[in-house]
């Protein structure tokens, strides 16, 4: 109990105020998200539909959910009722289908756009050309239900510190390359998720607004 209370008031003391913590709960069990409800905590993120829509049924009203992982198109109707973000969108198909779903609640879904940046050919995400294409394409301007509300991306698993750190200002060079061409008159456009336990420090000074920690937090995930 008191050690997920300490390690959260511990990360929080580090972020800016400008930066929002999304305590990533994927693989853990209900107990110990309510023990970090139960410190102030109301944002987690989770990567598998059904264990969110497990934990969101059974959890606080109050909490907003974040889906941080790989999301499949007909996954997509499972979250849509209740989702307050969907992180990582990564093809025109799958927006789509968020904003199908999304009509069909009546509701306008949150989104971000995954960049893939990191050198490993496992991660998932847009490259900044593919990025730059769905944008100038223009489909989701006529989408009404999605709101694209900023970029989201990992940088590559590695001690290299500097490559980290050239990843993360790539995205922030990026972002404000976007923000310029597509979204200058959109305040809702300002989110920038990158950082998670290992590097979100170095994230924070890469201009990131929005972390996503988990290990941190909760301990090592047992898988
Ligand atoms: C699991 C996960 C995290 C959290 O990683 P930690 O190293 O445990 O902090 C952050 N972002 C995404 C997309 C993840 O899948």
């Amino acid at each position: 109990m008191q050690m997920i209370q300490e390690n959260l008031q511990h990360i929080k003391e580090q972020l800016p105020k400008h930066v929002t913590l999304v305590a990533v709960s994927k693989f853990h069990p209900k107990e110990r998200l309510m023990e970090a409800y139960n410190a102030g905590q109301r944002i987690f993120g989770e990567s598998h539909e059904r264990e969110m829509t497990d934990k969101y049924e059974s959890l606080p009203d109050d909490i907003k959910w974040h889906f941080i992982g790989h999301l499949q198109t007909n996954k997509v109707k499972y979250i849509a009722p209740y989702v307050a973000m969907i992180e990582a969108v990564d093809s025109i198909r799958l927006l789509r289908e968020i904003e199908k779903q999304a009509a069909r609640h009546n509701r306008v879904i949150p989104v971000l756009l995954e960049l893939h940046i990191a050198q490993e050919a496992t991660k998932y995400g847009l490259t900044l050309d593919d990025c730059r294409a769905l944008l100038s394409d223009g489909e989701w301007r006529t989408m009404s239900h999605v709101s694209i509300q900023g970029l989201m991306m990992m940088a590559s698993f590695t001690n290299n510190q500097e490559q980290i750190r050239r990843e993360f200002l790539t995205a922030l060079s990026f972002f404000d390359e976007v923000k310029r061409d597509y979204f200058a008159g959109d305040d809702n456009f300002c989110i920038r998720s990158w950082g998670m336990s290992d590097d979100f420090l170095i994230a924070v000074e890469c201009g990131s607004t929005m972390v996503r920690v988990g290990t941190s937090i909760f301990g090592q995930r047992e898988y």
